[in-house]
């Protein structure tokens, strides 16, 4: 492996993907030697059980780009990227999923926007192909997290999202790990621009968020952006405690 640093890394969190790597590795390769830039593909294998891992050994071999690193369980999305953040080394950092719902024939679009000056860029998908479900839970979410912290935008959620190498150290070191990353940016002074991608439903396999992983996903959301939920809670404890008394 050349030892100096290529100009982008691509984070790639993998959990159980075996049906979509080869035609991502494909997509992925053409997208960014048409790009241009030197680049790297830091993968995270999240304690997948399928033959992801033997998969992305063989991509390894054909291909030294890619560099894999694999945790020893599952420990979910965001701590996967996080170890992806901490081993990049590019001067822009990209990450996308490796299920192919997002476009890696998109990641030039973050490029150019985070070269006019960004810290932080973010995906929107406009045309999502989610289940209604998930397009109305993420919606609230957005709406909420703009009503709370004043930060207006999209899709928080989306997982194409582009960073400079500075916000990059300053996010790691931060100790916060949600998956809703551009709160994060703009509180570390970042300033974020969010563009419009890309979406199609997913083609292999099957989403790794079920309804407990999503309820605990928009928990982790509601109550770590700010402490507004504990406070109206602690309000409503002594509200009724004061009932209690009374009655
Ligand atoms: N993923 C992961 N660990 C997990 C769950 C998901 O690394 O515990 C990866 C997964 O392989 C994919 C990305 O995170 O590359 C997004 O997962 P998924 O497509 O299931 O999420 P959704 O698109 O349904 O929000
Ligand atoms: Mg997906």
């Amino acid at each position: 492996m050349s030892e100096t640093a290529p100009e982008i890394s691509i984070i790639l969190p993998v959990y159980n993907e075996e049906g979509s790597l080869p035609e991502l590795n494909k997509r992925l390769t053409a997208a960014m030697e048409a790009h241009g830039d030197s680049y790297e593909v830091v993968v995270v294998d999240d304690g997948s059980r399928d033959g992801s891992y033997a998969l992305l050994k063989e991509i390894r071999e054909q291909d030294k780009r890619w560099r894999i690193a694999r945790l020893s369980r599952n420990f979910g999305q965001s701590a996967a990227i996080y170890a992806g953040f901490s081993l990049s080394r590019g001067q822009y950092v990209i990450m996308i999923d490796a299920d192919l719902q997002m476009y890696p024939e998109d990641i030039p679009l973050l490029i150019t926007k985070l070269r006019e000056g960004y810290d932080m860029v973010s995906g929107w998908r406009v045309d999502r192909r989610d289940s209604l479900f998930r397009w109305g839970m993420s919606r609230l979410l957005n709406r909420y997290t703009e009503y709370v912290t004043g930060f207006p935008l999209h899709d928080h959620g989306c997982s194409l999202k582009g960073f400079r190498r500075p916000m990059i150290e300053r996010m790691v070191a931060f100790t916060h790990r949600c998956r809703y990353l551009p709160v994060d940016a703009a509180t570390l002074g970042g300033k974020v621009a969010e563009v419009p991608v890309r979406h199609q439903s997913r083609r292999h396999g099957q989403s790794k968020y079920g309804l407990f992983k999503l309820v605990a996903t928009a928990f982790d959301m509601i109550t770590t952006i700010t402490i507004m939920p504990l406070q109206v809670i602690s309000a409503l404890g002594v509200f009724f405690s004061f009932i209690g008394f009374g009655m």
